[in-house]
């Protein structure tokens, strides 16, 4: 059996999570597009101007340091604005270009990639098209594959967010393009076919990423086996130390979202759409196809909600990770595969009664109860030795705890202190 250290069993939203599965792909069209020039803490610049028509394609905005990739209009229109401040899923308003949808699909493709193109064409082609992890973490791809060269390619569709299935319809309806990316991304980081591995959890999903000819590694569903250092603990029985990454230990692992982004690059796409499950307290979820930038109340009110006399919770991504939304009104990012809405609810934290579930359940091997106290004591210098910045954020310590302790989001926010060294 294939398994990493801690972690949890979850059945919530299984049931949903197979039907979504199994449901079709269905479009969606924005009729404006926000495309925020704030992403992950850096200021992006437009290269558009209010008033520029644009295509499916036109790069509209750059990141000046070329640490983040361009991004892209995701339909053909007018730019109507781009510097409203509006509001944006990772929270706040930031300055956003606003394009407006003519309706026309206009698109303008970049020259498809040779197909003997050497790894620094590949990693460029990455740059070019605006490639970030599509996993959650939206790491810019071209950084993590330049320069690589590694023994191990994994290809992450384990997806085990609860309600969750945008990489499993991804996987059943787009494998030829998933399987052009992989080959892609094997040649950039200069891995061996042979080494090549499709991860999932789901037997479905097995069973169609098969027909690929690639090797594909089926594991035990298991709360986070989608997080890539859990991922190689598991495939390959490597248990990566603190601070060590994937690609230092000689392994590379990418979504298998961005694999799919990789093949429409090579093809002359750039990176406008993605997929997006909406599920969770819905009569039936779906899998849209939508593109980036448009607002989560259109990609809302593609679902009906159960009951409409219950108050509900929107979450930008899956109720474990994801990030509740404050309004519907910010434009969909690159990297969120999902919109789930919850019922709403209030209870209130009880003392730690010590019983030592967190520790458990912690991927990481930490002690949550005892970081979240040196967080309540204002305690700082505590954060290092209890090995903070090693959390995953997974949130398996709040998930299990019985006094309903924020552990997650309090450890989270320590982590982030420590990282930008506030201490
Ligand atoms: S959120 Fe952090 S502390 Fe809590 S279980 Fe996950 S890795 Fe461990
Ligand atoms: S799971 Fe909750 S109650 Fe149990 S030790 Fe951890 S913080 Fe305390």
């Amino acid at each position: 059996m294939r398994l990493f250290h801690g972690g949890i069993k979850l059945t919530e939203g299984n049931e949903l999570k197979e039907r979504a599965a199994e449901e079709h792909i269905h479009t969606l069209a924005a009729s404006t597009l926000y495309l925020p020039l704030f992403v992950q803490k850096r200021s992006l610049c437009a290269c558009v101007a209010a008033g520029d028509r644009v295509d499916i394609g036109t790069r509209v905005a750059e990141d000046p340091s070329g640490f983040l990739p361009p991004v892209h209009s995701g339909v053909s229109g007018t730019v109507r604005a781009i510097d409203t401040f509006h509001p944006c899923a990772e929270g706040g308003e930031v300055p956003t270009v606003v394009i407006d949808n003519d309706g026309q699909g206009r698109a303008c493709l970049l020259p498809p990639l040779a197909e003997t193109a050497a790894p620094d064409a590949i990693v460029e082609r990455m740059y070019e098209a605006g490639l970030v992890g599509m996993g959650g973490a939206g790491y810019p791809t071209h950084r993590k594959y330049r320069d690589l060269t590694a023994e191990w390619l994994l290809i992450n569709a384990c997806e085990c967010e609860p309600y969750l299935a945008a990489d499993a319809s991804l996987s059943r309806h787009f494998l030829t393009l998933i399987v052009e990316g992989v080959h892609r991304m094997a040649t950039a980081a200069r891995v061996a076919p042979a080494h090549i591995r499709l991860c999932t959890e789901s037997a479905q999903t097995a069973a169609a990423l098969k027909q690929s000819g690639l090797s594909v590694v089926t594991l035990t569903k298991r709360y986070p086996q989608g997080s890539e250092r859990q991922l190689v603990e598991a495939v390959l029985d490597k248990r990566l130390p603190d601070g060590v990454l994937p690609t230092q230990a000689g392994v590379v692992v990418s979504n298998v979202g961005t694999a799919a982004a990789m093949g429409d690059a090579a093809r002359g796409l750039a990176l406008t759409h993605r997929i997006v499950t909406v599920s969770g307290y819905v009569k039936q979820p779906r899998n849209l196809l939508v593109p980036i930038g448009t607002p989560f109340a259109d990609i809302a009110a593609a679902v009906q909600p159960k009951t409409a006399d219950r108050r509900v919770r929107y979450i930008a991504g899956g109720p474990m990770t994801g990030r509740r939304l404050t309004t519907l009104k910010a434009g969909l990012p690159k990297t969120c595969g999902g919109l789930t809405l919850l019922p709403s609810h209030s209870f209130s934290a009880t003392p730690c009664i010590r019983c030592g579930a967190c520790v458990r359940a912690c991927p990481s091997s930490l002690l949550p109860f005892l970081i979240e106290q040196a967080v309540l004591q204002g305690e700082k210098e505590r954060y290092r030795p209890l090995r903070t910045t090693a959390c995953l954020s997974c949130g398996c310590c709040s998930f299990v705890c019985p006094a309903k302790r924020p552990l997650a989001a309090r450890i989270t926010a320590a982590k982030r202190e420590l990282k930008e060294g506030i201490q």
